[in-house]
């Protein structure tokens, strides 16, 4: 039997013949299709949002941040429960990542945890919607506007998610920012989408995104200098999307609705299947909305006849992969060691960790396939 992966893009034949028409092209770099996919992911979500095209999600939330006027002085409260992403962006600038625990009930930040740390020296609260479930936007948003803070949403694994009926990337946030890194909900092999309602802070984006090539100087010359003239405002950076990539995404994007409805059926076998074994298994979304179904967290309960890491090496002598999502920021050594943060004020997202197994699920994955993984689950966790 072959080996199961933890996951897999599906990338179709009209992706294939996308990025060879651009190669083709004579454009491979951003240009018309970029453009095209930023165009087709801002309607998909409506609600007057505008999208911009990045190389990844950690260089969107970079440039949200930087154009939020993030810097030294400043603290950005994130979950500690996260990839190192949306820790690593507040560094880039000088600000203090301020880390705290989850939430039992949903694995996503904890709103009295924020309330405790929140001060006149909090720019930025920075959510992370877990596994493709959301926070309590309601509540953050609330927090926010009361300490006047700003909100960037790393909603790496949230598209498509909603929150109270509303998608992932058109609430009255500051910026929200996807990732279509090659696990994703939908992939561009490497590419995000930073997305916002607030046009000062796309035009920075903007720019910035660039080498802080102004286009608005290009602009407004264009008329009287010739056609290679440009102006540089700032120090910018090299986070642009190519147009091979943003080839993937428009035809990954078509197909979002359906690569839902799989993946929110491989959940629901799940849910089904894995009950009344000792494990617990991954928070529910409310009534009404969706979850994006990015990850499928198991928990390991107490009473299980076996440690997590042997399960996961269980699982690989059955040949099936499995991962862990994720090592919290408080035990990694720059986090830790840096802010001198100490597992004991992170019990959930510790405890959380030390039994966490994210199972196969995946676009990709047949009937067959998850027969497989349910099968070895019950041989291994029934003893
Ligand atoms: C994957 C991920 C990111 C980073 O995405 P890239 O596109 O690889 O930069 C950020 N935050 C979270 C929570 C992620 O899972």
């Amino acid at each position: 039997m072959s080996f199961l992966p933890f996951a897999l893009p599906e990338i179709g034949e009209e992706e294939i013949h996308e990025v060879v028409e651009c190669l083709r092209s004579g454009w491979i770099t951003t240009g018309p299709r970029a453009k095209q996919f930023e165009e087709d992911f801002a309607n998909y979500l409506g609600g007057d949002v505008e999208a911009l095209a990045v190389n990844s999600a950690t260089s969107g939330l970079h440039l949200a941040l930087e154009a939020l006027g993030v810097g030294s002085g400043d603290e950005v409260i994130l979950p500690s429960y996260t990839f190192t992403s949306t820790a690593e962006v507040v560094r880039y600038l000088g600000a203090t990542p301020v880390f705290v625990d989850v939430e039992e009930s949903t694995y996503n930040i904890s709103i009295p945890a924020i309330k405790s740390v929140l001060t006149d020296r909090t720019k930025v609260i920075m959510p992370v919607h877990f596994a493709g479930l959301p926070c309590d936007m309601t509540a953050i948003l609330k927090l926010a506007q009361e300490y006047g803070s700003y909100v960037v949403e790393d909603a790496a694994h949230a598209f498509p998610t909603t929150c109270n009926g509303k998608l992932i990337g058109t609430l009255d946030s500051d910026v929200t920012v996807f990732s279509f890194y090659a696990n994703k909900t939908m992939t561009t092999a490497e590419g995000g989408m930073l997305v916002s309602k607030r046009k000062d802070l796309i035009n920075r984006a903007k720019v910035m995104r660039l080498h802080g090539i102004s286009r608005d100087a290009f602009d407004r010359y264009r008329s009287e200098k010739p056609a290679w003239y440009y102006e540089v405002i700032e120090a910018g950076y090299k986070y642009n999307m190519a147009d091979i990539c943003a080839a993937i995404g428009i035809h990954q994007l078509r197909r979002i609705d359906a690569f839902h409805a799989k993946r929110r059926q491989l959940a629901d076998v799940y849910d089904k299947e894995l009950k009344g074994l000792p494990l617990t298994l991954p928070p529910k979304v409310k009534d009404g909305d969706l979850h994006a179904y990015h990850l499928y967290p198991i928990r390991l309960t107490e009473d299980a006849p076996i440690s997590r890491d042997d399960f996961i090496q269980e699982m690989s002598n059955r040949k099936i992969g499995c991962s862990v999502h994720f090592i919290p920021l408080h035990r990694q050594p720059v986090w830790r060691d840096t802010y001198k943060l100490k597992k004991e004020d992170f019990p959930v997202a510790d405890s959380l960790f030390e039994q966490e197994v994210s199972i196969p699920l995946y676009t990709k994955m047949t009937e067959e396939d998850q027969k497989r993984v349910l099968i070895a689950i019950k041989d291994i966790l029934r003893g």
